[in-house]
């Protein structure tokens, strides 16, 4: 797929000349928090006295690719990281409005970054929330999704087979250590579309031969069976009474030491899993994932706490 970076027009006007950086670490990925455009965010800018809109490129939800300060200067869109990082800003607000990114919006992002890449080599990829205390860029923001760096819908430049629909079942990665590839159609020598961690559960919907057709997290695609062992009618089945039973057991051991607070982990797992769009939050799938369970073992401990 392919993108350009154009430059608003008119021109934005900077308050005064901007520096060029000396070095360059990293990207830091935000959100607008509004549907609004380029020129206003740069009128919001100019407002908090600063030279004018502080990130280095925008992307709006058309696919179109905005110069803010362009490639080479200091931006102010992360405190104390300014110096060496690009400040990328995609319009809308992923936190409290959009749950899913148009796939032209993100496709651009992902050639964004990529041509960011291409000049100044393998630099980090950070949402702007896992450098300071901020909702940026969003719970919904697919972060996860986009530091795989794949187009969605790119299926390798192949046809896709479309194999034999079979009943959803779950499956358990089972690698010696590699994690698993994913390819864009059966066989090794279909093109890799990403890779899922062994242990990660996945739910196959089709197979091909010696292929099953599996999704984990966000990520779909084919994989051979060698590597995929079919969890147990116990857990495959598991009733949302047995669910209720684990949960409870998960929900305490969980819990921090004072016994009122989700641990870290939970907190984390939970803000991932509604990222990935693993669970809209309130029910649990046929089988609980690991991330699943920390949602459910979170919600179980905040009715708790109401009790008590
Ligand atoms: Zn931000």
């Amino acid at each position: 797929m392919n993108f350009t970076i154009q430059t608003p027009n008119p021109r934005l006007q900077f308050r005064n000349s901007l520096t060029r950086r000396t070095r360059t670490d990293g990207i830091v990925i935000h959100h607008y928090a509004a549907n609004v455009s380029v020129q206003t965010v740069h009128n919001w800018h100019l407002g908090n006295s600063w030279a004018g809109i502080g990130y280095n490129f925008v992307v709006d939800k058309d696919g179109t690719i905005w110069n803010g300060r362009g490639m080479e200067f200091v931006g102010a869109h992360a405190a104390n990281n300014n110096a060496g990082t690009i400040g990328i800003a995609v319009q809308g607000d992923y936190h409290n409005v959009s749950r899913t990114m148009p796939d032209v919006q993100f496709n651009a992002l992902v050639w964004l970054i990529r041509h960011v890449r291409e000049r100044y080599g393998n630099i980090w990829i950070r949402g702007h929330r896992e450098l300071m205390a901020t909702a940026c860029p969003g719970q919904h923001f697919p972060m996860e999704e986009l530091q795989r760096l794949q187009f969605r819908g790119d299926n390798g430049g192949e046809t896709p087979v479309p194999g034999e629909e079979i009943p959803a079942a779950a499956f358990r990665v089972d690698t010696q250590s590699s994690p698993l590839n994913v390819r864009a159609n059966p066989g090794t020598s279909a093109a890799v579309l990403g890779t899922i961690p062994r242990d990660t559960l996945v739910t196959a919907t089709r197979r091909s031969g010696d292929w099953l057709y599996v999704t984990g997290g966000s990520l779909t695609g084919w994989a051979s069976t060698q590597f995929l062992t079919k969890m147990t009618q116990e857990v495959g089945d598991m009733t949302e009474d047995r669910v209720r039973e684990l949960i409870e057991e998960v929900a305490w051991a969980i819990l921090s030491g004072d016994g009122t607070t989700p641990s870290g982990w939970a907190e984390g797992e939970f803000a991932k899993a509604i990222a990935a769009g693993l669970t809209d939050g309130t029910r649990p799938r046929g089988f609980a994932s690991r991330q699943e369970t920390a949602i459910i073992a979170y919600r179980a401990m905040k009715a708790a706490k109401r009790k008590s």
